[in-house]
C-alpha cells in the first residue's frame, strides 16, 4: 500500500505548480513526434494485416518490411532493421561495429569511455570474441566539459574508419549529448573525411528532441526498443537505422551472407513494435515530466540533481546524488513498493556481470529490465549517484515520488 501523507502531497503539488512553462513545452514535442509516428503510419498504409506476423525463414513479412520503412521515415533515414531477433540494444551495437569493422580498421570513440556493456564487445575489457581479438584497434578521446574535445577529435582521424559517439550517459556522471553538439562534430569529422562511418549509440534520446542524428549526418543509429521506441509495450528488441549499404552489412551480419533482410519471421513482434512506436511520444513526455518532477523537489530538498529541472534534456534519465547508502537503498525500496509488478521483492545490493561495484535497482516492471518504465540504479559508491528513469505514465510517478518522501 502506498503510504502517502499529506504534507508531501502539499510539498510536491508546489513544485509541480512551478513546472506549467517547462510541461507545456514538453507537451508541444510530444505533439510534434505524435504526427511524425501517426504520417509514417498513414504514408505506409498501415493495416490490420501488417500486424500479423509470419514464422519460419519470415520470407515476404510485409508488417515487418513497413515497420522498417515506418522507422525509417521518422529517422529520415535511407533504411532500418527493427528486429525482435536484436535480444537488447547493446547486442544490436555489438551486431552492427562487427558488421561495419574488419581486421586492422580503427575504432575511435569520441564521448569516452562507451557504456559498461560494450567494454567486452570492443576488448577494452579482455574477452576472446571482443573486436579487439579479430584485429580491431580501438582509440578513445574524453570530452571536455560536456563537450567534445573538437580540436583533438579533428587531428585523430587520419586511419579511423569508425567515430563512436555515445549520446546519453550509461553510468558516468556527465551530460548527455544534444543534437546541436552532434551536428557540430560530425560536419567538422565529414569535412576531413567523409568516408569515415559516424555511428551513434542514441539509446535514451528518441523522441526528447525534435531531430534524429541521421538528420545531422549520423550513418548508423542504434537504439533499444525496452527504452524510448518500445513505449513500455515492446517486450524486447532493438533497432538500427542509417544508410542503406551499411543496413544491408549489418543485416547480413545478423543473419547471413546472401539473405540479409529478406529473412527473420517477426512471429509476433509486428503489434507490439507499432503499437510501441505509436505509444512513444506520450510515453517519453511522461519520462521526461516525472524527470523533471523528481529533479525540482530533489533539488527543493538540498540535493544535487543533474539535469535541474529547467535545463535543456537531450534523454529521459535524470541523476540525484543522494548523499549516501542509506538513502540509496530506502529509496529503491520504497520504488519497488510502488511499482505495479513485484511491489513486494525487497532490492538488495548485489554484483551484476560487467560492472565493478554492487549495483541497487529498482524495476517494478512488467517487462523485466525495462528502463522505460519507472525504474533507478545506482552502483554504491561515493557520491551515492542515483539513476532515474522512465514512467509510462506521468500519475504513476508522481504517486511513486510522494510515497518516496513520506517513507524517507
Ligand atoms: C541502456 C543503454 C545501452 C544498452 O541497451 P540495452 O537495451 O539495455 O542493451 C547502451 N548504451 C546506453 C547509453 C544505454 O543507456
Amino acid at each position: 500500500m502506498l503510504n502517502l501523507n499529506s504534507d508531501k502531497i502539499d510539498f510536491v503539488n508546489k513544485c509541480e505548480n512551478s513546472l506549467k512553462d517547462i510541461f507545456k513545452e514538453i507537451d508541444d514535442m510530444e505533439l510534434i513526434n505524435s504526427k511524425k509516428v501517426l504520417d509514417a503510419f498513414h504514408k505506409f498504409n498501415l493495416n490490420e494485416n501488417d500486424l500479423n506476423g509470419t514464422t519460419g525463414y519470415g520470407y515476404n513479412d510485409i508488417g515487418r518490411d513497413k515497420i522498417e520503412s515506418i522507422f525509417s521515415d521518422i529517422f529520415k533515414a535511407e533504411d532500418a532493421l527493427v528486429r525482435r531477433e536484436f535480444a537488447c540494444a547493446s547486442h544490436a551495437l555489438s551486431i552492427s561495429l562487427s558488421a561495419l569493422l574488419r581486421h586492422g580498421n580503427v575504432l575511435l570513440s569520441i564521448t569516452g569511455l562507451p557504456y559498461d556493456t560494450m567494454h567486452e564487445v570492443i576488448g577494452i575489457k579482455e574477452n576472446n570474441s571482443s573486436l579487439i581479438s579479430y584485429g580491431v584497434k580501438y582509440e578513445q578521446i574524453d570530452l571536455v566539459n560536456n563537450d567534445f574535445d573538437y580540436e583533438k577529435v579533428s587531428k585523430s582521424l587520419e586511419n579511423v574508419n569508425l567515430v563512436y559517439i555515445q549520446r546519453s550517459r550509461g553510468y558516468s556522471l556527465r551530460d548527455s549529448i544534444n543534437i546541436e553538439k552532434i551536428e557540430k562534430v560530425i560536419k567538422l569529422i565529414k569535412d576531413i573525411n567523409k568516408e569515415i562511418i559516424i555511428f551513434v549509440d542514441n539509446c535514451y534520446t528518441e523522441f526528447v528532441e525534435n531531430k534524429f542524428p541521421t538528420e545531422v549526418g549520423a550513418d548508423i543509429i542504434v537504439g533499444s526498443l525496452i527504452k524510448n521506441l518500445g513505449g513500455g509495450i515492446s517486450t524486447n528488441g532493438a533497432y538500427v537505422a542509417g544508410k542503406k549499404d551499411l543496413i544491408k552489412l549489418i543485416s547480413e551480419r545478423l543473419y547471413l551472407p546472401g539473405e540479409g533482410k529478406e529473412v527473420g519471421p517477426s512471429i509476433n513482434a509486428n503489434r507490439m513494435f507499432l503499437m510501441g512506436l505509436y505509444l512513444a511520444p506520450s510515453v517519453v513526455a511522461s519520462s521526461l515530466k516525472s524527470s523533471i518532477l523528481f529533479s525540482k523537489v530533489f533539488e527543493e530538498l538540498g540535493y544535487l540533481v543533474n539535469p535541474k529541472f529547467n535545463e535543456k534534456r537531450s534523454d529521459i534519465v535524470e541523476v540525484i546524488y543522494l548523499k549516501n547508502e542509506e538513502n540509496l537503498i530506502n529509496f529503491c525500496k520504497t520504488m519497488q513498493q510502488s511499482g505495479p509488478i513485484n511491489s513486494e521483492v525487497t532490492p538488495i545490493p548485489g554484483d551484476m556481470p560487467g560492472y565493478n561495484n554492487k549495483i541497487i535497482m529498482a524495476s517494478p516492471s512488467f517487462t523485466t529490465g525495462s528502463s522505460i518504465e519507472l525504474s533507478a540504479d545506482a552502483p554504491l559508491k561515493d557520491p551515492y549517484a542515483l539513476f532515474i528513469q522512465g514512467g509510462l505514465s506521468y500519475s504513476y510517478a508522481k504517486l511513486t515520488l510522494i510515497n518516496i518522501l513520506s517513507n524517507m
